[in-house]
């Protein structure tokens, strides 16, 4: 059994300034793919352990994936699904495929664009078996779950279960190759944002939604139940929450189990209002916390919801609040080289954040003495979200600044490893506030470090409170927007 693999992967931000461009995709083609996530916790390292234990032969096409941003441009789309669909030509016979897709990809010209993806492949693989793996914030449309045999979404948020769910879909390719099942699946679309403050799969509302999802994959007959979440940044038909159940042979069965979800989902719609304190009161909560140190989460710049990185609205008030013992990055690689031109104990002036664009504050004066400077890179070996496990956020300087510590990096990173700051020798547990640049995710990686993480309102492309009427193709009919 030879089964083909490829990862094309991108979360989109509609509101963000900056398109997600070719040169922004880090890629590894055919078996360096294998090298680059083998052992890893990512999807495709369950593709890659499935090899094994469904005995199959990898045959790996390309993984391409890029920092979430905003739309994918039309080049770096075609060029990649161009890739994939030229590798399947040219592969020797093929007796399935997994691919491993965000789901919140968003191409100039598709709008839904990895359903644009599962399609072409449908077209030109026939009726060849294959299994999607999602990422739990995509935006599944109809047309991708008529073009896939399976469609498997991550349960977790933060997400810690990628290579389980990489499994999950290997399994169930393979069955379906052997003759063993017949995967039929049904899509429901409750109609609510079901706002990113609410992802958390930890805690209600989202939590007793998986564990219904969870209970029903473990009923005979039924080979997957996903939930996923949504990503309202996208601006697209299907933005918002999706079940997906896959019955064995039984389409009927799949949609009745998956408009009862939808009904639990459904049912929770006046839980998902948002009441989240404002940079200024958060760090004023902060500040007055017993309990330390203290996460804030900056939701407004999510950088793994395709934020810039560079927003200041948070480091504003710490210093205006005069904070004592905070931890705050900025994605600002002139300011870090500054740094290095000052080298270590260098006093600098510097003008900090604000600069991608105009929605994400202010930018900074800041005066402060360089306390240290890194290469940026760091490995992470425990299961974080995202499952990653080699890291770089380019050259790093630390920034004494007041009473806290200001880390200026080159490259856009998500805060979902503790050592991002510990490779630039922060001793997380010994601050007072750490600053995270994201919504849920960060949790795997702080919460074992924070006893207490305080979600933050802010302004920027990831802003929670994002007005109905800055949408133009997603449905106007989800609850919150009524
Ligand atoms: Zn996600």
């Amino acid at each position: 059994m030879r089964i083909a693999i490829a990862g094309f992967s991108h979360e989109s931000n509609s509101f963000y300034s900056q398109p997600t461009q070719l040169k922004d995709f880090g890629v590894c083609e055919g078996a360096a793919a294998i090298g680059q996530y083998e052992g890893t916790f990512h999807e495709i390292a369950g593709y890659i352990a499935g090899a094994e234990q469904f005995g199959y032969e990898l045959y790996p096409l390309l993984a391409a994936v890029a920092t979430p941003g905003g739309p994918v441009t039309a080049a770096a789309y075609e060029h990649f699904v161009g890739r994939i669909l030229s590798g399947l030509e040219a592969a020797p016979k093929l007796d399935g495929v997994l691919l491993a897709l965000h789901g919140a990809m968003v191409a100039e010209g598709f709008p839904q664009a990895d359903g644009e993806t599962v399609r072409r492949v449908r077209a030109l693989m026939g009726d060849l078996p294959i299994a999607v793996t999602h990422d739990y914030h995509a935006n599944v449309p109809p047309e991708l779950v008529a073009a896939a045999d399976s469609l498997i979404i991550y349960k977790a948020n933060p997400h810690i279960d990628q290579r389980e769910r990489g499994l999950q879909a290997a399994s169930i390719l393979t069955r379906q190759i052997r003759g063993e099942v017949q995967p039929k699946m049904a899509l429901v679309k409750p109609e609510v944002l079901f706002n990113i403050y609410f992802h958390n799969t930890s805690v209600a509302p989202m939590q007793p939604l998986m564990q219904a999802a969870i209970e029903l994959e473990s009923q005979a007959g039924i080979l997957g139940c996903s939930i996923a979440g949504g990503y309202q940044y996208a601006d697209v038909p299907y933005m918002g929450p999706s079940v997906v159940v896959i019955a064995d042979g039984d389409e009927e069965r799949a949609r009745r189990e998956a408009v009862r979800l939808g009904e639990q989902m459904w049912a929770s719609r006046d839980q998902l209002r948002a009441s989240v304190p404002g940079p200024a009161e958060a760090v004023r909560l902060a500040v007055a916390s017993e309990e330390t140190p203290v996460c804030l989460l900056d939701m407004g710049d999510n950088i793994g919801g395709g934020s810039s990185g560079d927003s200041t609205f948070v480091l504003e008030q710490l210093l205006a609040q005069e904070a004592d013992g905070w931890v705050a990055s900025v994605w600002d690689a002139e300011s870090a080289q500054g740094c290095f031109a000052a080298g270590v104990g260098g006093q600098v002036q510097l003008r900090v954040g604000g600069k991608t664009d105009d929605m994400h504050g202010p930018t900074l004066e800041i005066a402060g003495r360089v306390r240290t400077l890194h290469d940026g890179s760091y490995e992470e070996r425990e299961r974080r979200h995202g499952g990653g496990r080699y890291f770089d956020q380019g050259p790093t300087a630390v920034v004494q600044v007041g009473k806290g510590l200001l880390l200026l990096n080159s490259e856009r990173a998500c805060p979902n490893s503790i050592h991002q700051i510990t490779c630039a020798g922060i001793q997380p547990e010994q601050q007072r506030i750490l600053v995270a640049k994201g919504a849920v995710a960060p949790r795997a990686a702080y919460e074992p470090v924070c006893p207490r993480l305080i979600e933050v309102a802010s302004g920027g492309a990831t802003a929670i409170d994002r007005p109905a009427d800055e949408y133009r193709l997603a449905r106007k009919s989800l609850y919150e927007w009524r």
